[in-house]
């Protein structure tokens, strides 16, 4: 294994630094784009990395895959009637679907879906970031996760938006909090900031049967971590959910920060990781590492 993350660090480290750092997110702009890092967790508690694995970066949109697990925790299956199972085929803040379906977005994982997610969150906790972030270190089994609050402040102060999707659903009745507290706390997830090495332990849940062999919890049920992995695989790259099912075939989940969370089911969480992002915001050479790595070794859900 290890020689192999050697062959595809090899392999993609020119394509590190193509593409543009996420700078709508002013505090996301200044990060050094030509970083890269490689970890791989197996089920039988194997750890191997590679390059940058042990940097934190901003993990974005992969917060959302945390915020849906804690919200099917507690709603269960009644949750999809807030929420569909689609994929949307726009880009991650697009507004326009939204009116047509009248308020209900159509995933948990485009940032309307998110925000409904973290709405439903903040019915349930006192602080609902407090929350996830416990869960989460407890997913991990690092203690010292932490939010970067630059990038929660930035977020808000830049989130017209986001703002805009979250005061729609609330016009259709797909609301129960106040807009402006549930973006804080939506914003404070996607700020939490974890290396390779934590986001491949904190997944182990996805490729475990939804038991996190860290904290050693039943997180899900079984058909529960079926069913989010297989959200991850129809709506997790946005509008490139298609070629990258086509051309990795594997569950994944990335964020603006430029972290690519992906699933080998019953084997293996990945999570591979550079700044620089392609046209619809993943990662380039993250794409490419995980391209790489299931021609390799033919890993594939399909
Ligand atoms: N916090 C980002 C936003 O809301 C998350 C987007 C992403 O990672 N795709 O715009």
């Amino acid at each position: 294994m290890q020689t192999l993350l050697r062959t595809i660090y090899d392999d993609v480290k020119p394509l590190v630094g193509q593409g543009k750092v996420a700078d709508y997110i002013p505090a996301l702009a200044s990060v050094n784009p030509h970083q890269f890092g490689i970890a791989i967790y197996s089920n039988q508690g194997e750890l191997f990395q590679i390059g940058d694995a042990d940097v934190p970066f901003s993990i974005q949109s992969i917060s959302k895959v945390f915020s849906l697990t804690l919200a099917i925790k507690h709603y269960g299956a009644d949750m999809w009637q807030r929420v569909g199972r689609e994929p949307s085929g726009l880009p991650f803040n697009s507004l326009v679907q939204l009116e047509y379906e009248n308020g209900i977005p159509r995933n948990p994982f485009i940032n309307a879906g998110a925000i409904v997610v973290s709405d439903m969150n903040q019915s349930r906790f006192a602080s609902p970031h407090y929350a996830m972030r416990e869960f989460v270190r407890r997913l991990s089994g690092n203690p010292d996760l932490k939010t970067d609050q630059v990038v929660a402040d930035s977020e808000y102060e830049f989130r017209h938006r986001n703002a805009a999707m979250a005061y729609l659903m609330q016009s259709y009745g797909n609301f129960e909090n106040s807009v402006e507290e549930v973006l804080k706390s939506y914003f404070s997830n996607c700020a939490l900031r974890m290396s390779c090495v934590d986001l491949a332990k904190a997944f182990n849940f996805l490729a475990n049967k939804g038991y996190c062999s860290i904290s050693k919890e039943q997180v899900i049920s079984e058909q529960e971590a079926r069913q989010v992995n297989a959200l991850m695989a129809t709506s997790g790259m946005y509008d490139e959910a298609g070629s990258f099912a086509f051309q990795v075939g594997l569950p994944g989940k990335s964020g603006v920060g430029g972290g690519i969370v992906a699933i080998v089911p019953n084997r293996f969480s990945i999570c591979v990781w550079s700044p620089a992002l392609n046209k619809v915001g993943n990662s380039s050479a993250g794409v490419a590492a995980l391209e790489s790595m299931t021609k390799h070794i033919g890993w594939s859900v399909y």
